[in-house]
């Protein structure tokens, strides 16, 4: 039977006008043809992309090698010192490489290393899109899908695990996103161009370190900035200065600060209202609704099951009046007639005549918890109604997407991963990343050179 047989050879050209020819590999197929062997196949495409890189990856670094290499201070060439060996973990293979490396010119004095590597490969050699690749879908699923999808799709060296997966990802959060957060805080961004809205909410994290607790609080939240513009944040609750620090660089990377025109939205959490006015004094400060519908809600339940089933059921009646009376001057804007509703139905409640009836103290003390909450919260009550109709925001629901997406889907539910503080800030940060749409970015500040941003090499690829 005949046979299609296609060699692949690599022409290359290290030198202008002197090429080498190398064949990467040979593909054949029966002339009669399943579906299956229509084209190339992935174990092909794999075989041939990691031939190129076995390739390339030598090429590139011998000829760096020949590179001479100046002192940055005082120009002298610097003198070879050698070589070292590393293997380089790219997208398309594991390479052997030999690193040059180069005395420390004489002019940087003693104390001084006394030689560095013609190219920095960093802590463990791996190429910054294999490092970007991973932590981008390391932040969307779970560790071991990305380690098998990658290895399914890529010539990469070794079998990938989860904890290769999860031990880049921290690495990228460490050492490409918070560098990148780091650098922003001497280079602000670009001030937010109107009003912007920020919501806090705090979430909990299942602590791997049984004795700090099974649990500690990541707090999240997101900045609409006025033309939609979406920035979200996540860090964990440590001490009240680097908490406060934390919330005012979030800030700053969405190009808040105090001076910025600013509503902010919680849950009624003191210490979420402390960030709040350390870092944005001047801002308006809304309760959200719903918490407060909620509190409400629990108040009526108590109220509708009063005396029930006795004589005394018509008292339902009195202390549901009550509390809808209140509701509605609360939505309204009148807070202090709203609290003088509560406050009598409190009293109502506690009267001795009324001792026996039953619900009477699960009904006082719920409106006395709702009472308590409003007072706690008095600074943060709006005419909701009134917002409500200018299209201002009420609620903090928008944030708690923020946290679900953050934290809880991923850290708590899927995963049944634990971490520690130490270790959850670096993928929060990865995380808020892709969220945010930075990462390349932050890869780019990194990595001078990484996925160009305006590539114009691939006009047919573009046109297609
Ligand atoms: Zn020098």
């Amino acid at each position: 039977m005949a046979k299609l047989v296609w060699r692949v050879k690599l022409v290359a050209e290290r030198h202008p006008g002197v090429t080498t020819e190398t064949e990467l590999a040979c593909i054949e197929r029966d002339a009669d043809v399943g579906l299956a062997e229509l084209g190339l196949r992935l174990d092909e495409a794999k075989r041939l992309t990691a031939a190129l890189q076995a390739e390339m990856v030598p090429a590139q670094m011998a000829a760096l090698g020949e590179c001479p290499r100046a002192c940055e201070a005082c120009g002298r060439r610097l003198a070879a010192k050698g070589h070292y060996g590393a293997r380089f973990r790219s997208l398309f293979g594991d390479v052997p490489v030999r690193v040059r490396r180069l005395f420390v010119c004489p002019c940087r004095g003693e104390g001084e290393a006394k030689s560095v590597a013609a190219l920095d490969f960093g802590g463990d050699a791996v190429a910054p899109e294999l490092a970007y690749v991973t932590a981008r879908y390391a932040a969307l699923a779970p560790f071991g899908k990305v380690a098998a999808l990658l290895s399914e799709l890529l010539p990469l060296g070794g079998t990938q695990h989860a904890s290769t997966v999860r031990n880049r990802t921290l690495r990228v959060g460490a050492e490409v996103v918070q560098a990148h957060a780091a650098e922003s805080v001497n280079q602000p961004a670009a001030p937010a161009p109107g009003p912007v809205v920020v919501g806090l909410d705090g979430g909990y994290v299942r602590n791997r370190h049984r004795g700090e607790g099974r649990h500690f609080e990541v707090i999240a939240g997101k900045v609409i900035q006025a033309d939609g513009a979406q920035h979200r944040f996540a860090f964990t609750r440590t001490g009240p200065a680097a908490t406060t620090e934390a919330f005012r660089a979030a800030l700053a990377a969405a190009g808040v600060d105090a001076n910025t025109p600013a509503t902010v939205l919680c849950d009624g959490d003191a210490g979420l209202w402390r960030l709040q006015r350390e870092v944005l004094p001047g801002a308006t400060v809304v309760l959200d609704w719903w918490h407060a519908a909620v509190r409400f809600e629990h108040a009526l339940q108590a109220a509708r099951s009063l005396g029930a089933g006795t004589a005394d059921a018509p008292l339902a009646d009195t202390a549901i009046r009550g509390l809808e009376r209140a509701k509605w001057r609360l939505w309204h804007g009148r807070w202090p007639g709203c609290r003088r509703r509560l406050a009598a139905l409190c009293r109502w409640a506690g009267r001795e005549s009324l001792r026996e009836v039953a619900g009477i103290g699960r009904l006082r003390q719920r409106v006395a918890g709702l009472l308590g909450y409003l007072e706690r919260n008095e600074a943060a009550l709006v005419p909701y109604a009134a917002r409500r109709r200018q299209g201002e925001p009420i609620a903090t629901s928008f944030v708690e997407s923020a946290v679900d997406e953050i934290i809880s889907w991923r850290m708590n539910k899927a995963q049944q991963m634990r971490w520690s503080r130490a270790t959850v800030q670096p993928f929060l940060d990865v995380r808020t990343a892709v969220l945010n749409d930075t990462l390349e970015d932050a890869f780019r500040r990194r990595h001078p050179g990484f996925r160009p941003a305006n590539d114009d090499r691939w006009p047919a690829a573009a046109a297609a």
